[in-house]
């Protein structure tokens, strides 16, 4: 049996974790995030103090240097499931044409299947009794677009209290500490390193091993750590499963940093796109405030999706500071464009009961335009915003005026900014991994196994088609009988 090391606890990470320990393995998960299994822990609230020891921030400082493009992770012992709104989506069949051979929709849907069942994705029966969904569905009919449908949701027995971002406080959303790494915590053959920033993998003998440096003397941003005393791990089998802002970084760290005498580097291979071709996954919001009474924090955070094919248009509710201070929404008032003063703040006062946010995600024709790499142990993203899926932003609009709203100008519109929360990419399968077990070409026993290896996006919130690809992987990896040899 071999002794495995997965760095990162996300998606990726935790289903490598269930699978190689239910195989007899051993497990240790190098985490750079906190353990926030405990529900004394956890808060419902807007205190940056608390937010920033769950999210990445891609850059750092953004609301100081303003970039154009911005992207947001979620970390800690569940990586982006605990921040997640719980939405499981398919990706639709013309995504995979592009795909190495063997990636169909109709190949994957076992795949799904087992994601869906394990982590109990299913659309919730009250979506459209709640005010949100169902003014969206209003406006959607409206505006003469498909009617919306309520999605599967990683939920069980929720209270709709509508604070699933940045975490469910009642244990309510089925993250993947409740889900595919309490599987593994439950065999016993897991250890857990929290608060732990891998820094490179290197060889010795016959052997991995990870470097990393201690994250809990941090408050929050344990992304930001890049100094103090290097510790290792040592292990036969390593996945990497960062997401698609810090695997590619670290296999980069990897082929590159200096060695102690006796380690050797891992073995070389084609990176000439290791870090690039990053797809933002077409995510943008349009915001505005209708006449309805819509209760935007009553129900989970998104409810419901309206399929255009290529894009979704999704009901959302987000916290004020969102649209007020990360990603500041300005409204024409007393002649005036505003984003601060008295008579914004008014406008404001109505922000639950009225305010609506259309989330879109799907297929940018700007294309996979972002990039990662190291910045002396932290990560430095690349490229310009990528642009909305065609028509999306005008049929987002067009919901909100529809049931006769008005407008909010969003960043993109003011000052051409875009942000996602659904990277994927940069450790692309057929060019850093195989497409059959993700292992790095020319590096036996080194895997990446998270959201880096999609070679594109799946036009949806990617976690499911994640999911499944790790699934199938692991099913290549553990030999497992019948497993698929695409
Ligand atoms: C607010 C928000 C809501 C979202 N909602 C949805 C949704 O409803 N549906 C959906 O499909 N997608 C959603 N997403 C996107 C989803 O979270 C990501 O696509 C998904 O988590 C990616 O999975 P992964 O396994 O690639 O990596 P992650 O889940 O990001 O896990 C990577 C883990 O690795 C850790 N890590 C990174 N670098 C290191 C290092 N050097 N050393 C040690 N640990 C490291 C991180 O802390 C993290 O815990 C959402 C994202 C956000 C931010
Ligand atoms: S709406 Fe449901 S899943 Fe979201 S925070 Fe409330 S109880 Fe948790």
């Amino acid at each position: 049996m071999a002794h495995v090391l997965i760095v990162g606890s996300g998606f990726g990470g935790s289903i490598a974790a269930k699978r190689f320990t239910e195989a007899g393995h051993t497990v240790a998960i190098i985490e750079m995030g906190e353990d926030f299994r405990d529900p004394a822990k956890l808060q419902q609230s807007q205190d940056t103090k608390f937010i920033l020891r769950l999210f990445r921030d891609y850059p750092v400082d953004y609301l100081q240097s303003k970039p154009r493009l911005i992207v947001t992770q979620g970390m800690g012992l569940g990586g982006g499931s605990l921040v997640y709104s719980g939405i499981h989506l398919r990706a639709p069949a013309n995504v995979f044409d592009s795909w190495p051979t063997g990636y169909t929709r109709s190949n994957l849907d076992p795949y799904y299947d087992r994601v869906e069942a394990r982590i109990d994705a299913t659309p919730d029966p009250a979506t459209f009794a709640y005010g949100r969904p169902s003014v969206f569905a209003q406006g959607a009919a409206a505006a003469g677009l498909p009617a919306p449908r309520a999605h599967p949701l990683a939920m069980t027995g929720c209270t709709h209290c509508g604070w699933c971002v940045p975490i469910c406080k009642w244990g309510k959303k089925n993250t993947m500490a409740h889900t595919y790494l309490a599987d593994a915590i439950d065999t016993g053959r897991v250890q857990l390193w929290t608060n732990r920033k891998a820094n490179y993998i290197a060889k010795y003998g016959n052997k991995y091993r990870v470097t990393y440096w201690k994250t809990d003397s941090a408050q929050d941003n344990y992304h930001m750590v890049n100094d103090g005393r290097l510790y290792y791990q040592e292990g036969d089998i390593v996945v990497v499963a960062c997401g698609a802002v810090e695997s590619p970084p670290l296999l980069e760290r990897s082929l590159n940093e200096s060695l102690p005498a006796g380690w050797s580097r891992i073995n070389g291979f084609d990176d000439s796109t290791l870090g690039t071709g990053i797809d933002g996954t077409g995510d943008f919001v349009q915001g505005g405030f209708v006449p309805q009474e819509v209760f935007g924090y009553q129900g989970a955070i998104m409810m419901s999706s309206l399929d255009m094919g290529d894009y979704v248009l999704q009901d959302l509710h987000a916290i004020p500071v969102g649209p007020t201070v990360k990603f500041e929404s300005s409204f024409y008032l007393d002649g005036k464009e505003r984003t601060w003063g008295l008579s914004y703040k008014q406008k404001l006062k109505d922000y639950g009961k009225h305010m609506i946010a259309v989330a879109i995600i799907g297929k940018s024709p700007s294309g996979a335009n972002i990039s990662v790499s190291d910045d002396d142990g932290n990560v430095a993203v690349g490229g310009n915003a990528y642009s909305p899926p065609t028509g999306s932003i005008e049929a987002a609009r067009s919901i909100i005026t529809a049931l006769g709203g008005e407008l909010g100008n969003t960043p993109w519109e003011r000052r051409g900014v875009a942000a996602t929360v659904h990277p994927v990419g940069g450790c692309a399968m057929g060019n850093i991994v195989q497409p059959t077990d993700l292992q790095v070409f020319n590096n036996p026993g080194l895997h990446v196994i998270d959201g880096s290896v999609l070679p594109a996006s799946p036009f949806r919130n990617p976690v499911n088609t994640i999911a499944a690809i790790a699934e199938k992987a692991m099913d290549v990896l553990l030999d497992v009988p019948g497993a698929p040899n695409w």
